[in-house]
């Protein structure tokens, strides 16, 4: 399998490097040259099947001849023996049609842990090879940081160095980053936005000299192999409620549009998808773009629902380029004016395709907190605001999907315990953090706070990034 780059002039690359690349070097994100397929008998075959199992036969082709299937089994074995809960995926029905997927039984209880415990030891396991090192540097509005640390805490071969916006994460995901004691890991608390960090992190990639120097890659939902691993579970849900002889929906409540872009990934791999359902918080530009066919940018809001306060969706470049025809040069041509203009009007012919596969919805705060209400009161189940978006979107979206037979997942993204403030002033129930936590919440903090400046935060990832010592 290869990786050719959404703006069309980088190299066409391997799954081993795309996995140590992160971002491509004329700006773009990687994709797979070709989607992979999967027959209905190879869909059929996934129900039942342990999700390692599962998850293995699904990444099979796009990691291709980078690993031998033995070691890929052993590494998403290991990746998800760690989750709480035996099933890893659980899915729990609410009501008539629609289901949760629970994604947030793994160490950081947050979606996020799929994909990253298993990049983690992609990574150990390719930089053991080449006799390498990298230095990850990720931008995170909560949830990626203190996964991606968790995957990498204590791992020779790569130092880490996560920018989070100070203030605007909750406290148990700063201290699931800042209370990590391996020395291979830096916290940095900037002083603005999760769309300054963002920005920080993609300037440091554009500096090619930089990035070279310290040997720089990313584990954020840029990476392709995230979106890969993700993927798995889309199938696996599917393949349980009857893909491939009944069509599915899922909701997923998004902000870099990773999670979902997996599921548009499933659907061109031949899952049967009726719909994808966006859920967005009051920073909507996705639901924006759905409802009016035009992307603009606007600020961006804290909400209760902080890993989707973000504006400009990374991975949602992906979704562009299969819009675009796959045509690298136009793309990058609406790229660079979106970034101008703050406004980017793709067409209406791209407008309909787009809405052919999905559709979107939008929360704020206060109706965020009514269906965690809701869902309480009439279920007893107690989620977290995210995955609150989620199950709303799918209830509101239900009739827009036409066939009343089709099953509607929504993506439980985060374990209600790490944002305990929102479910209890949802709930008046205050969601205990499991006990594998710990002492989570006494445990010493150490971060470093600087300015939402790249000179000073390139000053500070070289000055503790060990000298690369790639030969
Ligand atoms: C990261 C995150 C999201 C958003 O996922 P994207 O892939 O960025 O769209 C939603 N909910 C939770 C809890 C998250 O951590």
């Amino acid at each position: 399998m290869r990786y050719v780059s959404t703006r069309g002039t980088a190299p066409a690359l391997g799954f081993e490097d795309v996995l140590l690349t992160g971002l491509a070097r004329d700006g773009g994100l990687y994709v797979p040259e070709s989607w992979p397929s999967f027959g209905p008998e190879e869909i059929r075959a996934l129900a039942g099947l342990t999700y390692a199992e599962a998850a293995v036969r699904v990444m099979r082709p796009f990691v291709g001849e980078a690993l031998d299937e033995a070691d890929l089994r052993a590494i998403v074995e290991a990746a998800y023996a760690g989750f709480a809960h035996a099933a890893v995926a659980p899915l729990k029905q609410l009501d008539a049609r629609v289901w949760l997927m629970e994604l947030f039984h793994g160490p950081t209880l947050a979606f996020k842990d799929f994909a990253l415990q298993v990049v983690g030891r992609l990574f150990d396991h390719v930089l053991k090879k080449r006799g390498q090192r990298v230095t990850i540097v990720g931008a995170t509005s909560g949830d990626t940081g203190s996964a991606a640390i968790e995957a990498c805490r204590g791992r020779k071969r790569i130092e880490i160095f996560i920018l989070y916006p100070e203030g605007r994460v909750s406290e148990v995901q700063r201290r699931q980053m800042t209370t990590v004691t391996d020395k291979n890991v830096h916290n940095i608390a900037v002083q603005g936005t999760f769309d300054d960090c963002q920005d920080l992190v993609k300037a440091m990639f554009n500096d090619t000299a930089f990035r070279d120097e310290i040997s720089m890659s990313a584990v954020n939902s840029i990476n392709w192999a995230r979106v890969m691993v993700q993927v798995a579970y889309y199938f696996v849900a599917g393949a349980a409620l009857g893909a491939p002889d009944r069509k599915i929906a899922f909701s997923v409540p998004s902000g870099n549009f990773g999670n979902v872009f997996a599921g548009y990934g499933a659907m061109k791999m031949g899952l049967p998808v009726a719909k994808l359902i966006v859920g967005t918080n009051r920073n909507d530009i996705l639901t924006r773009y759905f409802e009016t066919g035009v992307m603009t940018m606007a600020e961006v809001h804290p909400t209760h629902s902080p890993s989707m306060d973000i504006q400009v969706s990374s991975n949602f470049e992906r979704l562009l380029f299969e819009l675009y025809g796959r045509d690298g040069a136009a793309l990058a041509a609406a790229m660079s004016s979106f970034r101008e203009t703050g406004k980017l009007d793709p067409g209406k012919a791209r407008w309909d395709a787009a809405r052919a596969d999905f559709d979107a919805a939008r929360f704020d705060d206060a109706g965020t907190l009514a269906e965690v209400a809701r869902l309480y009161r009439e279920t007893g189940e107690l989620i977290d605001p995210h995955s609150a978006i989620g199950v709303a979107a799918a209830r509101a979206k239900l009739d827009g999907i036409g066939d009343t037979r089709v099953p509607v997942v929504a993506l439980g993204t985060a374990h209600p315990a790490k944002f305990p403030d929102a479910t209890e002033k949802a709930t008046g129930v205050r969601p205990d953090l499991p006990a594998r936590l710990g002492d989570l919440m006494t445990r010493k903090e150490r971060m470093s706070v600087l300015s939402n400046d790249l000179a000073q935060v390139q000053d500070f990832v070289r000055r503790h990034a060990p000298a690369t010592e790639n030969a």
